[in-house]
């Protein structure tokens, strides 16, 4: 897990997991020093490319005739694939931020 810039803190997989959920355009907050960071464009890439075997599989390559274990598979690689995330995410500090203080 990344530490905070600031305070080197290690961010919390939960909190991490969680921001991940919601609109992540909003800064991500460290817990230890209230220091705001943003998710940076690679790793909104390694985002993408973490759920991809997901989208694929739903869209394109359902191997099963059965429709539930298609589905049943894809939830859980959604799964895998989401509780993985907070493991490729990288943070920068919110230099836009500062200015306003
Ligand atoms: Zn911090």
């Amino acid at each position: 897990m990344q530490h905070c810039e600031n305070c080197h803190t290690q961010f919390q997989w939960k909190k991490v997991y969680r921001y991940l959920w919601g609109p992540i355009i909003k800064p991500f907050r460290c817990h230890a020093c209230n220091q705001e960071h943003l998710i940076t464009m690679k790793a909104r890439f390694m985002l993408s490319l973490l759920y991809l075997p997901t989208t694929l599989f739903l869209l394109f390559l359902p191997p099963f005739q059965n429709i539930l274990l298609n589905l049943g598979i894809g939830i859980l690689l959604l799964l895998i694939s989401s509780l993985l995330s907070p493991f490729v995410v990288r943070f920068k500090l919110d230099y836009t931020n500062e200015s306003r203080f």
